[in-house]
């Protein structure tokens, strides 16, 4: 058959209100043109984020009624953990209420010295962290403890234009350059962003594991991986490598896992859960640190910031996620997406990733200066137009002003549209491209936006914008 059939029916519904465009110009006034202001309810498809945003299944729901709500190991624990020892394979796993809490815990350890008496002492800005691309959160993680974030992508993950199957790969040479020159007693970690969100969802490859694994190896530097959406990038592998078309995804999880040390995970991704979230490691000894850290900011052990009905959750997700059929239909409807677009001529961010498409906004609006923020442009008319809600990553994102008050735009001009999982029908995706095919008549027509009030760190939540 040629339709891939969403493999869930709908038993339980959340409306959508229905709203026009006039509705929604004013709506967009309110907002200042900044669409992270809008409320919810008024937007018909969220195309924000796939972080915490996916639908839980019944078994899901119906686990959380049983769960076990007692402090120190519960019954919903052991159900979690036998999971994660079957998927992640790890000695020691950790949950903390969402990803960057177990970043915050590992970079609080690694990029410290602990004294004889316990306490710590940071080790200063000498601790160089490696990956493919660091997530904005890990990087933040990492600097706010004074670490340096090291990203090692290869050449074609760097170019826009490249076509090749695993552009998330760390670059081997570089990575062995730089710890020649860094010296290895200056990286406490290497990690790896499997899928590479920042780099548009790129996947890393089988191989590319393996050999960033033996050359951490080699010096003794343990690996982990940023391991968010770990089943999307095991479905890439099954896909397009050779060797695995005929392996199961928990077979390919597990090789992937093998060949690393531990790993940080957001379960808002490939948990399809709301909130949550671990940290899993080999080292005996770096887990009773982290166990320590975990306590005084998160919860116990057993635990970690999260109730159990949490743990419940957690646990059927990582069941459901790497159900084949799932993953199949989640990456054929992104790509279904994103290659309805580009067949109609709308530039897009090469291949299509994981979780969400890429609009190349420069391509796709070149009449609007970088300064005039065209990613603006292209959101308010998809609110506009559709009322959908999609996520600038452009100049608002990553643009700034120098010392000299010029201004300095961002590398590239990005639109994302990120789907949440199992949440919108095929019927959805087509409502998005016709969206698409009425501002494409209309390109022209759309202008630029003056950013009129703006704060110094992470402004995209907050700016304000007014029309040129
Ligand atoms: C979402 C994400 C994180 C952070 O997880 P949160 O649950 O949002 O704190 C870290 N790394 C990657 C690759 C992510 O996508």
């Amino acid at each position: 058959m040629r339709t891939v059939i969403e493999p869930y029916r709908i038993k339980s519904v959340e409306r959508i209100k229905i709203t026009t465009e006039a509705e929604r110009v004013k709506q967009l006034e309110q907002a200042k043109y900044n669409v992270f202001k809008l409320p919810a309810a008024e937007v018909m498809i969220d195309l924000l984020t796939d972080s915490g945003t996916g639908a839980m299944s019944d078994e899901q729901w119906g686990a959380m009624m049983v769960a076990d709500e007692s402090y120190a190991f519960a019954k919903s624990y052991y159900k979690l953990e036998k999971q994660i020892k079957h998927i992640f394979g790890y000695k020691y796993f950790l949950p903390v209420h969402q990803g960057r809490a177990a970043e915050k815990i590992l970079f609080s350890n690694v990029l410290s010295d602990i004294l004889p008496n316990g306490k710590y002492k940071n080790a200063g800005a000498n601790r160089h962290i490696l990956s493919n691309t660091h997530f904005d959160t890990t990087r933040a993680n990492i600097e706010f403890n004074n670490g340096t974030a090291v990203d090692l992508l290869t050449n074609e993950g760097l170019n826009p234009a490249s076509l090749a199957p695993f552009k998330g790969n760390m670059d081997i040479e570089k990575m062995r350059n730089y710890i020649k020159k860094i010296g290895r007693e200056n990286i406490p970690l290497c990690m790896l962003t499997i899928t590479n969100n920042s780099n548009g969802g790129q996947p890393v490859s089988m191989a590319n594991i393996k050999a960033v694994s033996e050359e951490c190896k080699k010096h003794n530097i343990p690996l982990f991986l940023d391991a968010c959406r770990f089943a999307e990038n095991a479905y890439f592998i099954k896909m397009r490598e050779e060797g695995y078309q005929n392996k199961s995804i928990v077979s390919i999880c597990q090789e992937m896992f093998s060949y690393s040390d531990g790993c940080t995970f957001s379960a808002k991704k490939d948990a399809i859960v709301n909130m949550g979230g671990i940290l899993a490691m080999n080292n005996a000894t770096l887990y009773e640190q982290c166990k320590n850290i975990l306590i005084i900011t998160e919860g116990f052990e057993s635990y970690g910031g999260l109730a159990g009905r949490d743990l419940e959750a957690m646990a059927q997700g990582l069941v459901e996620v790497v159900e084949e059929s799932y993953l199949h239909h989640r990456i054929h409807s992104v790509n279904y997406l994103g290659t309805t677009l580009q067949k109609m001529g709308i530039p897009l961010v090469q291949p299509i990733g994981g979780h969400a498409v890429y609009v190349d906004v420069t391509k796709f609006l070149p009449h609007i200066e970088a300064s005039q923020f065209p990613g603006i442009a292209l959101v308010c008319a998809l609110y506009q137009k559709g009322g959908i809600r999609a996520c600038e990553i452009g100049s608002v994102m990553f643009g700034y002003q120098d010392a000299s008050n010029n201004f300095i735009p961002s590398p590239m001009e990005l639109v994302r549209l990120a789907i949440p999982r199992r949440v919108y029908t095929q019927s959805h995706i087509d409502y998005v491209i016709e969206t698409f095919e009425a501002i494409q008549k209309i390109t022209k027509t759309l202008r630029g936006y003056k950013m009129t009030k703006s704060e110094v760190l992470l402004r995209h939540f907050t700016a304000e914008f007014t029309q040129v």
